[in-house]
């Protein structure tokens, strides 16, 4: 079974560079507002997702199981 995590973004550190949206575009959307907006159900675990949490250069980005809730990815 795929694993599933939950992605937080903190909004009061977002920069809005964008590198989210490109590096996983299925995950991370850019809102007009220039903050990076999480999906709103769950995502499955891939690559991508970790690595645009990763290299976030604001360190906004969250990753939890959803089975639970451990960390896979805090900033
Ligand atoms: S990579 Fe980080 S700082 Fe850049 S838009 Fe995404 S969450 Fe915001």
């Amino acid at each position: 079974m795929t694993e599933l995590w939950t992605v937080e973004i903190d909004s009061s550190v977002c920069v809005g560079s964008g590198l989210c949206a490109s590096s996983a575009p299925e995950c991370f959307t850019l809102e007009t507002s220039g903050r990076a907006r999480p999906p709103q159900a769950p995502v499955e675990a891939a690559d991508e997702v970790l690595e645009a949490a990763e290299n976030c250069p604001a360190a906004a980005i969250t990753l939890r199981k959803v089975a639970g809730g451990e960390e896979v990815f805090a900033p």
